[in-house]
């Protein structure tokens, strides 16, 4: 994703160059989003009456009042009336996977899988804008789909949120498909196809998935440590950070004393995890919305793999609650594609149902996330300088974290996508 804004970059000093040497500034695009209550910087207190001022992609400035262009000289600038909404950030969803939907049955011909799943990716990347959510984090994916889709969304052929790819899923597996690696050197080359790729980021399967048998609480993890450690090492041979699936307790410490950044879902935490998160500053991913999917399955599953799903049930957002009182740092992710696209604020009910108050779960899916992204600079806030991801609601989601289902503007990188107020 770099070097996209390495690109995005280098056009606009092209851009300003050439501008320059009209004397003016006619090329530049400028806009004045009058916000009648603005959270500008989650975390912190919203103001009322605010007028967010934007050039091209970015925040200019944020000024008191309502303040009309003539009286910003800037009398060619568009100006948005969202003085009757409650104006904030884009949201940013750290797992959804946009070309996988469980409603969707995709033929099983290979060579016709990655086409489907492409259209099924476009068709979910512009529901998931539309909902408020400006960028996502897509940790794994079949085929090559996902960099298409990526790619057509930056150059602006397709709508969809930004995306950061993690390419195919490193895992155990001795059939040497991409992915798959099952030692120290294997596990090398397997992280260095995916960076060959295009991979923004480095998603691990630290142990079996949630329903499987092998993922109960006290069950191993699947790789050992100097395999994670050299999935780890790689990926920062490119400043790339690494995503961590684990479920079982094992798998999630020894990924954490392997230096991933995240452990996805994280159903199993203990004293240890909360321990070795907060030495290490990484994140939990807890995935909660999947919990009402395996609430309304359990009647279909077998009596040993019900009796485990309840406990998780009950367990999984305790212990998530219970890492969030320590003081471990949640990012927000839905799992969007084994949960439905486009409601992905699903999740953060979910955090403010086991204790995080509004503005704590909004700061999940905000500062949080673009941290984890290593994207401080560019998202999370709305601070001159960054890019001018913005929706709005019409009522307050410190009030009720619900109306964030009500999203009816949204601007990404200063284009405004959806305007249905
Ligand atoms: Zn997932």
């Amino acid at each position: 994703m770099m070097r996209h804004y390495t690109s995005v970059v280098f056009g606009l000093v092209i851009l300003s160059v050439a501008s320059a040497s009209w004397g003016q500034d006619a090329s530049d695009r400028w806009r004045v989003v009058h916000a009648g209550t603005l959270l500008s910087s989650p975390g912190t207190l919203p103001l009322e009456h605010q007028t967010l001022v934007i050039k091209n992609d970015r925040v200019d400035r944020i000024v008191s009042g309502f303040a009309t262009p003539e009286s910003l000289d800037l009398s060619d600038a568009e100006t948005i009336n969202l003085q009757d909404h409650f104006v904030l950030p884009g949201l940013v969803d750290m797992h959804v996977h946009l070309t996988s939907d469980r409603s969707v049955s995709l033929p099983g011909v290979d060579a016709g899988r990655d086409v489907y799943s492409m259209t099924i990716g476009i068709r979910n990347a512009r529901k998931t804008l539309h909902a408020g959510y400006t960028t996502v984090r897509n940790p794994g994916s079949a085929g090559w789909s996902i960099f298409a889709l990526r790619d057509g969304i930056q150059s602006g052929d397709l709508e969809g949120p930004r995306l950061f790819v993690a390419g195919h899923t490193i895992r155990i597996g001795t059939d040497g498909s991409s992915g798959s690696c099952y030692s120290v050197d294997s596990c090398r080359q397997a992280v260095r196809r995916q960076i060959a790729m295009g991979a923004d980021f480095i998603k691990v399967y630290a142990t079996c998935s949630g329903a499987q048998p092998c993922a109960h609480e006290k069950a191993p993890a699947v790789f050992m440590l100097d395999e994670l450690k050299a999935v780890v090492e790689t990926a920062k041979t490119r400043e790339l950070k690494v995503a961590a699936h684990a479920h079982t307790t094992a798998g999630i410490n020894l990924a954490l004393q392997a230096g991933v950044d995240s452990v996805e879902h994280a159903s199993w935490l203990n004293d240890t995890s909360y321990h070795l998160l907060l030495e290490s500053g990484g994140y939990v991913v807890p995935t909660l919305m999947v919990k009402d999917m395996i609430r309304r399955g359990l009647g279909n599953r077998d009596p040993a793999t019900r009796a485990r799903l309840e406990r998780s049930l009950v367990e999984h957002p305790r212990r998530v609650a219970e890492a969030f009182a320590a003081g471990v740092k949640i990012a927000s992710g839905s799992d969007a594609g084994v949960v439905p696209h486009g409601r992905n604020a699903r999740e953060l009910e979910w955090y403010v149902d086991i204790g995080l108050s509004e503005m704590e779960a909004i700061v999940t899916a905000t500062v949080n996330a673009a941290d984890l992204l290593g994207q401080s600079e560019h998202l999370g806030t709305l601070e001159p300088g960054k890019l001018a991801d913005v929706i709005a609601v019409p009522e307050s989601p410190l009030e009720n974290i619900s109306e964030l289902f009500n999203v009816d503007f949204v601007m990404k990188a200063g284009k405004v996508y959806k305007n249905a107020r």
